[in-house]
């Protein structure tokens, strides 16, 4: 692959980047350093001109958004929460696949939809916003950073807004999901302007992760 600008593409931690590394390698773009056991916070890959940098998916969005990150790969979550007009959505990249869901104690099933006002516990507030408002309902939200599933054991929400893999993370706090709100897997994004100035190198890169997303698929 030639790349002739400075590329960067920022990553998601976590079992994001674990899934993301192979379709990398077999796009040709591989970390120069194990980023688990590296401290270094830019790493430079194995095509020359290519730098990764590893950070929290909100924060992937934000580096992409600004500019500061050419390219990045985000949960689908993170951008409908969190994207914006000068993120171009490349690439569904078929990782790290889950559903954004609203769930609740197994007790109350149902019990939200009749009243109009629900106290919902999120991360994703604009996300539950807009889905609540759909539906005719008033959620007061409750913006929380993790653990969502405490929030109905506790007493501070109805329901919570969140990331559903298998539901045991939900089953073993007694709760099951209710609606789904979105299918979510790790999308290829890009910043608008460096689609314009760097537009072919960004298009190598878009067009060798296109094919390993086909090849792996085809497996
Ligand atoms: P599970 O118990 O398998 O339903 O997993 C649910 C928990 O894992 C949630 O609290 C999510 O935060 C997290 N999770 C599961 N899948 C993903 C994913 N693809 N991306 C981000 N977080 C996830």
């Amino acid at each position: 692959m030639i790349i002739q600008h400075d590329i960067t593409i920022a990553l998601t931690k976590g079992r994001i980047l674990k899934e993301t590394l192979p379709l990398l390698a077999s796009a040709g773009i591989e970390p120069q350093e194990d980023p688990d056991a590296s401290r270094k916070l830019i790493v430079k890959s194995t095509v020359p001109r290519v730098s990764l940098v590893i950070l929290r998916g909100s924060d992937v969005a934000t580096y992409v958004r600004n500019g500061a990150a050419d390219l990045g790969v985000a949960g689908k979550d993170v951008l409908l929460e969190a994207g914006g007009a000068e993120i171009y959505e490349a690439l569904d990249l078929k990782i790290a696949p889950c559903k954004l869901m609203t769930a609740g104690p197994n007790e109350s099933g149902g019990k939200c939809a009749s009243t109009r006002r629900v106290r919902v516990a999120t991360k994703f507030v604009n996300v539950a916003r807009a889905h609540y408002a759909a539906r005719g309902l008033h959620a007061d939200l409750i913006k929380l950073y993790g653990s969502m599933e405490l929030a109905p054991l506790m007493g501070l929400a109805d329901e919570i807004v969140d990331i559903v893999d298998t539901g045991k993370t939900l089953a073993e706090n007694g709760m099951a999901p209710r609606e789904l709100i979105a299918d979510i897997s790790s999308r290829l994004i890009v910043n608008k302007a460096s689609m314009r100035t760097r537009h072919r190198s960004v298009r190598a890169i878009v067009e060798a992760l296109a094919d390993a997303v086909t090849a792996k698929s085809s497996c």
